[in-house]
Parts: C-alpha cells; structure tokens; sequence
C-alpha cells in the first residue's frame, strides 16, 4: 500500500523536534506527515524523559518537604507514607494527558499522523511498518529526521530494566530499592538519584569523570555535589564499573579507581545506567541513501538543518549540540522556517540548561573556565541566596547567583543560578543575553521584592558595583 498523496514535508519521529516541526509546517501552509513508531506522540521527552521525570521529581519533593521541613514551619501530623503507586499513576495520567494533546493538536493544525516505523528507501520515500500491521510508502518532497536519541549502554552492563534499569526503567520502579546505585552524574543521574534518595533509598552515584555534570560552572558544581551530599547522597568520582553480578537477589557491581588500583564491591538492589544518550539514526536507511553521520552516529546538517542529501533534513538529538527538549524544538521551527523560503535561527550560545534538583541549578551562556579559556578580560558578581529576603522567608536558602561579564564592557557572558525555582528565574537572563545586555542592565531593572529573582540582580549589581543587601 502506499499513501495517496506526496506531502510537502514527511517527519520521522515524534518528538519534541519531530512534533514541532510538523505543527509548524502546517502551520506555514504546508502539507504535513508526521510517522511515529511508539504509538505515543511527544518523544523520549513526554513518555519516559523530561515530564514523567518531573512528575516524580515534585510528588517526591513534596514527600520529603512533609517528612523533613513542614513541623518546622508549625505544620504537624501523625501519619505520613508513601504510595508509589498513586505516585507512578499522577505521573502517568500527566503524560497521557499531555500525549493526547499533542494528537489534538495534530488535527487542529491537521498534520496527517502516520502510527509505524519509519525507514527512507530514497530521498523523498519512507517506508513505513505501521504499528497496526502493514505497511506503506509516504512520499514527501522534503524530510526531517528526528528521530532523537536512546539510552547509551555500558560495556559489560546489560539494562534488563529489572535490577538494571535505564532512565526508563527507574521511572517506573514498583518498589522503592533500598539501595540505588547510579552509574553516571549527569542531569538524568542525579535528578533520578534525588526521586529515588527522597523516598527513602540509599542512593550512591559512582562516576569515572573526577566531577559530577562537567558542564557546570565549577564555582556551582562544588556548592552543587555538597547540597546533594547533605542530602544524603554519597559521590565514588574517579571510579569506573568493570563488573555486574545480577545471579544474586540483588546487585554486585565491582568497581576500581578510573586509574587502576584496588577493587571494591558495592551491593545494590537496583543500578540504573546513566552514561548519557546516543542518537537514534542506525537502521532508518540514512546508509541506503547516503547520509553522512559522524563517528558517534549524529547526522551532520548544514546551517539550514540539511543534510549532504537534498531535500532530506535531521534535527534534535540526532544531530550535534545539546541533547535538550528545547533545543530540539528550535531546531524543528527553524528547519521548518528554511523550507518554507523563510529564514530561521537557533542561537545556540543561548540554550538554557536546567538540572531539577532540589534546589534547581540553571545555566545560561558560558562558564568561568570557558571565559579564562577564552582569555577574554571578565567580572564576576556573586550573590548568596543566605542573603535573600524570599528565599530566608520561606527557609529555602541554600545556593547562589553567580555573573559573569565582559570587564571592559559588561556584557554578559554567562550566569549560573542555584536556587529554589532557578529554572524559571534564568529566562531573565537568556533574554539578557540574546539581547545582549550587560549587568548593570538587569541591576537597573526594577525587581520586584520579596522574590529570588533579586538575587539575580543583586548579583549582577555586584560586577560593576557593589549589592546592596551584602
Ligand atoms: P526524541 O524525544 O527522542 O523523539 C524521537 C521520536 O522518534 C521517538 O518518539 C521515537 O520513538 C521516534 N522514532 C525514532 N525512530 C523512528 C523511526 N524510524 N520511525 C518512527 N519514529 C521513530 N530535556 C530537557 O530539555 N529537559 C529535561 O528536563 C529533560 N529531562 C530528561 C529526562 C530523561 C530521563 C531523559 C531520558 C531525557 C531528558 N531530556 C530532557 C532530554 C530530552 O528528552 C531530549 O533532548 C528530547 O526528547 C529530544 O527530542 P527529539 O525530538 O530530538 O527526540
């Protein structure tokens, strides 16, 4: 079988890159196809990544806000519990609903929605297995890959999604583990560490790099491991896993330092895996028709998203750049703005990155060691949340603001925001660098008070001048 009629733009993969393009594509008059093969729209990111994760990230947060903090602010009860599996079903009914949101938005902008897995035979055919059985061809004179990214194994760990869980898996535990360990401490790690380590399991993240997330700004990292290790969870860096014996009832993972030396047995009832993610682009007939990957399996595009076979197009997590939701939707819009005879842009030295911890760190812009390396002359402005009036109210005051700007000109070129609420905060200062304000912008803009967000600019009052509050 194949489908009647050629579109003007065939999208495989719905995800947050996948399923933006094509409402935006529709949206600009052109006649849209979108395949997915997991018969859920949304991507990694509304079925098993960013909104399940904070779905359990604020229902645990809440627990252990009740279990650890709410007697100090005078509220009492006698009887707290757990029940995960009311927890797992508000997460689930949030990404249902929001699935089913996206189909709606499907027909509203009417994006035909074709249910299989989709494989190009040629640069403007997809062949498609649809879920339902079957199969058939969708012709397009343009394609975008988006076909984002899947977990990333380790040598030697096999993820049974039992005892061995990827991200996947530790969304969707039946039980809370006793102990957890976390191989890997990146953003996916430490924000399923921090579920898993409020409700009650010992988690311990064993890590080969010698810091956890490396891009972090140093300076923030350093508060950021000890926040966490305050709140009980215990760091091995410098340490790889060479072995895992599941024949128990639970885990044995043999470790040694990242360099060689002594080996050491941790016992774990579940590990999960978080080493990072690889593109999802083997088996989708990128070899059939030529397009060029690179050695970690991301399809290389130009500046309009175009891969080296015309008219066939890749963005989100299969190609370059960070793997983040948002970033994956700019690119969508972008393409989509490129094939319609328009022009689009991705800044990408503005892409905020967020860990939603508690508190939250957030990052826009560059980091100090990236600006030393750059050698260009800077200021930095630093304000302590301790020193904020919302954030004392409310007895949340653990982390900083930190600025970074151009000496001579006060530009700004990077801020880093460990706070209550960072997450939403740092949108003032991605819009301050898109716009390229300086500091002493965002200090002369009126805050209102008592909120977090002065810190922010208090902060940057302290790069040219001196806070008022410190
Ligand atoms: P994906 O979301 O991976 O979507 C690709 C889609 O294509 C999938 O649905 C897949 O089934 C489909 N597909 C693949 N091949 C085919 C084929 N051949 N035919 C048909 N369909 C196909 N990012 C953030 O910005 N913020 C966060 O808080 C955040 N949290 C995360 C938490 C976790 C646990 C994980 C795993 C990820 C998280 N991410 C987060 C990352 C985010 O999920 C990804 O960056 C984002 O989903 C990438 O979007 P994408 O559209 O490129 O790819």
């Amino acid at each position: 079988a194949s489908s009647a009629e050629e579109s003007d733009v065939v999208v495989i993969g719905g995800g947050p890159g996948g399923y933006v393009a094509a409402i935006k594509a529709a949206q600009l008059g052109l006649k849209t196809t979108c395949i997915e093969k997991r018969g859920a729209l949304g991507g990694t990111c509304l079925n098993v990544g960013c909104i399940p994760s904070k779905a359990l990230l604020h229902s645990s947060h809440m627990y252990h806000e009740a279990k650890s903090s709410f007697a100090h602010h005078g509220v009492k009860f006698s009887n707290l519990e757990v029940d995960l599996p009311a927890m797992m079903s508000q997460k689930d009914k949030a990404v249902a609903g929001l699935t089913k949101g996206i189909e709606g938005l499907f027909k509203k902008n009417k994006v035909e929605y074709v249910k299989g897995f989709g494989k190009l035979v040629s640069p403007s055919e997809v062949s498609v297995d649809l879920v339902d059985g079957g199969s058939t061809i969708v012709k397009g004179k343009n394609i975008i890959v988006a076909t984002g990214s899947d977990v990333k194994s380790l040598p030697g760990v096999t993820i049974d999604e039992k005892k061995i869980v990827s991200s996947t898996g530790a969304l969707a535990l039946s039980e809370i583990p006793k102990k957890l360990v976390v191989i890997g401490a990146g953003y996916i790690g430490l924000e399923m560490g921090s579920v898993w380590n409020r409700l009650g399991s010992e988690v311990t993240v064993v890590e080969f790099a010698p810091d956890i997330v490396p891009s972090m700004d140093g300076e923030i990292r350093k508060q950021f491991q000890r926040m966490l290790e305050k709140q009980k969870m215990k760091f091995m860096l410098k340490t790889k896993v060479v072995g895992v014996d599941t024949s128990g009832s639970g885990v044995k993972l043999t470790v040694e330092p990242a360099a060689g030396g002594e080996q050491t047995i941790i016992d774990a009832d579940i590990v999960l895996v978080s080493a990072g993610r690889v593109p999802y682009t083997a088996g989708i007939g990128l070899d059939a028709i030529g397009v060029e990957t690179d050695k970690g399996g991301r399809i290389l595009v130009d500046k309009r998203f175009m891969t080296n076979v015309k008219g066939v197009y890749a963005i989100g997590d299969a190609i370059p750049g960070p793997m983040l939701a948002h970033k994956a939707e700019e690119d969508g819009v972008a393409c989509v703005e490129f094939i319609a005879g328009k022009e689009g842009h991705v800044d990408y030295d503005t892409v905020p990155g967020v860990v939603y911890t508690h508190p939250e760190v957030a990052s826009v812009g560059k980091t100090e060691e990236q600006v030393k390396a750059s050698g260009v002359a800077y200021q930095v402005g630093k304000f302590p949340l301790l020193a904020n009036s919302r954030a004392k109210a409310i007895d949340d005051a653990e982390g900083m603001v930190k600025v970074i700007s151009e000496k001579e000109t006060d530009r700004i070129l990077g801020v880093h925001i460990m706070s209550p609420g960072a997450g939403e905060i740092i949108h003032e200062a991605v819009l301050a660098l898109q716009y390229g304000a300086s500091s002493e912008d965002i200090a002369r803009t009126c805050h209102a008070h008592p909120t977090v967000s002065e810190a922010l600019k208090e902060a940057c009052m302290q790069t040219y001048d001196k806070a008022i509050h410190m």
